[in-house]
């Protein structure tokens, strides 16, 4: 990282996880340490309902440092939330990648971009990470993302073949930001910024909402808000998607 740019709160690793310390205290949220990136600890935290077995709503921002405004929506949302926490079952994961989020880069210490990469167990933390999960049953995955092309907030949905399953959450975000209209996106075709996954794209190994699928969650979203818009937008934005996330697909209401 450059000494002329100053260090923005958004890629303070430091505060989101003593952020994080202080909900799990509240919400009584177990917190399980994967690996080391550096020096700095890798953290999820599980809910008491989650550890006693119930299928659980896994939530993950902060894979790709140069996106901040997922694990700040996700900080922001459970703190508001610890209620809910404490009675439903949840397995947070807050940031993955904490030398991706300091420096502003996608990749992680190890020049990796670890949404490519967890398939693969031979990595310590993708090791540890598919060993943490194993046995746990899932509801509901969201993967929270950013993109730096985006022209509005659009939705990847891997999920039953039937359905309809984001538009309630989509037009919920839209009271912050608009959806990517765009046809194409991402080389896939989008409606009114849902990409749909029928099955798994043969070209695309290893990120987290496909290999969450194939452990057998049900249906898994990733959310991208686009990065060039105001930091606190897409906060808001992450926020209203995982609120209308569970209302609408889960059924969990805080
Ligand atoms: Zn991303």
């Amino acid at each position: 990282m450059s000494a002329l740019l100053p260090r923005h709160r958004a890629h303070d690793y430091a505060a989101l996880m003593a952020g994080w310390q202080s909900v799990a205290d509240k919400a009584g949220l177990h917190a399980v340490t994967l690996g080391m990136a550096d020096h700095l600890p890798i953290l999820v935290f599980e809910s008491t309902a989650s550890a006693q077995g119930q299928p659980a709503v896994y939530l993950s921002a902060g894979v790709h440092g140069d996106e901040a405004a997922p694990p700040w929506a996700l900080l922001e949302w459970a703190q508001a939330n610890t209620s809910l926490l404490r009675r439903e079952a949840f397995i947070l994961s807050p940031c993955l990648n904490p030398i991706g989020l300091i420096c502003n880069t996608r990749v992680n210490h190890r020049g990796e971009d670890i949404n490519r990469r967890f398939h693969i167990t031979r990595d310590p933390l993708i090791k540890a990470w598919q060993r943490f999960l194993k046995g746990r049953q899932l509801s509901l995955g969201l993967c929270l993302h950013e993109d730096y092309d985006a022209q509005g907030c659009y939705v990847y949905e891997l999920g039953p073949e039937r359905g309809n399953l984001c538009e309630p959450a989509m037009t919920a975000v839209e009271a912050h930001l608009p959806r990517d209209l765009r046809r194409k996106i991402e080389g896939r075709t989008a409606t009114r910024g849902i990409i749909r996954r029928r099955a798994i794209p043969a070209d695309i190994h290893g990120p987290e909402a496909i290999v969450l699928h194939q452990f057998g969650c049900p249906v898994t979203l990733t959310f991208e808000t686009p990065s060039e818009f105001a930091l606190d937008t897409r906060v808001q934005a992450q926020r209203r998607f995982i609120d209308a996330s569970l209302e609408h697909i889960a059924g969990i209401r805080a």
